[in-house]
């Protein structure tokens, strides 16, 4: 157990992995170089899908999807509202609108029932894809969704950057997020906060070889080299971005990948201990509990906290475990009440989205925990609760 700040996510970064940066830093190539492949090719194998695609990060890979979709002005997509900021971006920047969908309050995973309820609201218009967020790493009802998206015509496209390593059983047998069993793709992001880290980077997993192409092709200026064509010759249908992921990243992701399983395993034993430990603290706190079938990796540890029947302020305890040496966060404040969001569709009420929002935080997780890191937040949580009976100087 250590003093030091705990703050609600970090990477591990390890001597091997220095080591892996190392020397792709001594070879020949610094931005496309082999090290590009062999981790597309050891995430696709790692995931079980067809084909992958690294880029730049998480939102780049969004909209890469958007785009390799030809998803354009007129189209609707479909994104919860407890999410990440990108994950409604992505939508925006190829021109198409966004209709947000509500979540459950316990999960804060958008459901069959809430998608069909959006679906109402796009009222019609040509909805293209639904954006499932696994929240957590919890993994959506991947079934449920992917039949209503098929029946107004969508498909899915997974923002699972919480869930590299999450499993799940609708009944058929162990699936992994990013097989693309149920879906067109699915995204990540290895941002140093997520399961592994390369500093910047984005990965997205396919089993059509016609969009793996099409993906290629627009991360690299939407350059294609005809085959058989002169070795100078690039050929360009659609202008693409430059959205690459350079080796010394790949270099990195190569040997994080190597280390999901352990930190993935080390997350799940951090989160039982959290559980066990916050059962019974007070009623009105709980973890966040999400669905049966899912095995979740757990990119963060969100605990719901009734403040206002605690008599207390999600502020003031975010505060006072800050002043323990403890961070927390909130994920996320309901994208649909961003100003940007606020002023183009007005006021939208999402009772779900609101009671995760009201609830959540998030506590720190991540494998170089350790055990008695767990007892230290938790206390410290017992404390800024005002559980022990005194007050904590000024609320
Ligand atoms: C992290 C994250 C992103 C964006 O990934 P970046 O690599 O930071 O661009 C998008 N969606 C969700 C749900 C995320 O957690």
């Amino acid at each position: 157990m250590s003093d030091s700040f705990l703050p609600y996510g970090r990477q591990t970064i390890e001597e091997d992995d220095i080591a892996a940066v190392a020397a792709a830093l001594r070879g020949d190539f610094l931005t496309t170089g082999p090290t590009v492949a062999a981790f597309e090719t050891a995430f696709a194998d790692r995931v079980g899908a067809g084909h992958a695609v690294a880029c730049s990060n998480g939102t780049a890979s969004l909209h890469l999807a958007m785009m390799a979709l030809e998803v354009g002005p007129g189209d609707v997509c479909i994104a919860p509202s407890i999410t990440f900021l990108a994950t409604a971006n992505c939508a925006a920047y190829v021109g198409a609108e966004v209709v947000f969908a509500d979540v459950d309050p316990d999960s804060g995973l958008m459901t069959p029932e809430s998608l069909a309820e959006a679906l109402e609201r796009a009222g019609g218009r040509p909805v293209r894809v639904v954006l499932p967020v696994h929240l957590r790493g919890d993994v959506c009802d991947l079934p449920g969704l992917a039949a209503l998206a098929e029946a107004a015509g969508a498909v899915l496209v997974e923002d699972a950057p919480h869930a590299l390593g999450s499993t799940m059983d609708f009944g058929g047998g162990r699936e992994r997020v990013g097989d693309c069993a149920h879906s067109a793709m699915a995204s990540f992001s290895f941002h140093p906060v997520k399961t592994i880290a390369t500093g910047e980077g984005g990965m997205l997993t396919t089993n059509d070889a016609a969009l793996a192409e099409r993906l290629r092709a627009l991360r690299s200026h939407g350059m294609t080299r005809p085959p058989g064509a002169a070795p100078w010759v690039y050929e360009m249908a659609r202008p693409g971005y430059n959205y690459r992921l350079p080796d010394i990243n790949c270099a990195l992701g190569l040997s994080q990948l190597g280390k999901l399983d352990r930190f993935t395993a080390r997350r799940r034993a951090l989160a039982a201990l959290y559980d066990a430990r916050l059962a019974g603290l007070a009623p009105g706190v709980k973890p966040a509990t999400g669905p049966a079938w899912s095995d979740p990796a757990l990119h963060l540890y969100c605990v719901l906290i009734d403040f206002a029947g605690l008599g207390v302020t999600r502020e003031a305890v975010m505060r006072r475990l800050a002043e323990q040496g403890i961070g927390s966060q909130v994920h996320y404040i309901p994208v649909h009440t961003q100003p940007y969001w606020r002023e183009r569709q007005g006021d939208l009420a999402l009772p779900g989205a609101a009671a995760w929002y009201d609830r959540c935080l998030s506590l720190p997780l991540y494998p170089g925990m350790q055990d008695g890191d767990v007892e230290r937040v938790a206390d410290a949580l017992e404390r800024a609760l005002d559980l022990w009976g005194s007050a904590p100087a000024e609320g």
